[in-house]
């Protein structure tokens, strides 16, 4: 069974950060571990706090787990803060761990800020260099692109403008680092964008008409690093969590208020 890491946020309401992580480790036959970044509180109507974790407690968490575990992939989600971001990117580095999955989360979907601007520029700089994928939706892409991203082609432009903050030597030997802007919040479709090794392809999908999206961003990055730690390539990962996020979407067991969460677990009968 392959490991995998998951270093992100709490998300105490289960549908977005480690909960919803390990649960969609769980769909892929992987054995999910998690050091937590940052305890949010939370439900499906919006995020009321966040209580961010040192960066010598992430460490703390992290140590024994690296003792102990051949970890075949890491999926990365909220890192609120500088010293979090350097001591994560520390870490990968040391370890030379595989298949990281970088989800660049700054701002819940509820306009909650999860990350501060030092944290974004360290993620830019030291963290984007490590990342066998990074997986930004629009806003993200603008971010860090620095540039308006809100049709195919300014999305083909700043997957080619993150690709190059990537460019590096990662730590699986050859394979070249990919970026896939997620158009999930484009008005008609929900086109994404993926730019590997500098060749664009586009995976298109129909809009699914639904409040329940929580955690959409965090369970996609989850099934890409379960899928790459099985050895798919990153065009076969990304068609497989494109999948199965539709499945999870299309059973969301209508939980809460608000944006309910997806069904991590679509093939278990309830
Ligand atoms: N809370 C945590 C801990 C997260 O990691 C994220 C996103 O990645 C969110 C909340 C936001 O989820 P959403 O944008 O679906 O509300």
């Amino acid at each position: 069974m392959q490991i995998v890491l998951s270093i992100a946020g709490f998300d105490p309401s289960g549908g977005a950060g480690v909960l919803a992580d390990i649960k969609t480790f769980a769909a892929f036959g992987s054995f999910g571990v998690a050091a937590i970044t940052s305890l949010t509180a939370q439900n499906t109507c919006g995020v009321y706090g966040a209580y961010h974790q040192t960066a010598a407690v992430v460490r703390a968490q992290l140590a024994p787990l690296l003792a102990d575990f051949q970890i075949a992939a890491v999926k990365i989600g909220m890192l609120p803060t500088r010293a979090t971001v350097e001591t994560v990117a520390e870490i990968i580095a040391q370890h030379r761990l595989p298949n990281v999955v970088v989800d660049p989360v700054l701002c819940s979907s509820s306009g909650y800020d999860l990350i501060d601007h030092a944290a974004l520029e360290a993620l830019r700089s030291c963290l984007l260099p490590l990342a066998r994928l990074v997986t930004p939706n629009l806003a993200e892409a603008a971010r860090l692109a620095g540039m308006k991203v809100n049709d195919l082609p300014s999305m083909q432009q700043a997957a080619r403008h993150i690709y190059d903050l990537c460019q590096r030597q990662t730590h699986d030997a050859g394979a070249p680092c990919a970026v896939l802007i997620k158009g999930g919040h484009l008005l008609h479709e929900a086109t994404d964008v993926l730019n590997e090794g500098g060749k664009v392809q586009i995976f298109r999908a129909p809009k699914l008409a639904t409040r329940h999206t929580h955690g959409t961003g965090c369970t996609l990055s989850s099934a890409l690093a379960a899928l790459l730690a099985g050895g798919a390539s990153v065009p076969e990962a990304v068609a497989g969590a494109k999948e199965y996020l539709n499945a999870a979407l299309r059973s969301a067991p209508l939980l809460g208020h608000g944006a309910g969460p997806l069904n991590h677990l679509p093939s278990v009968s309830w």
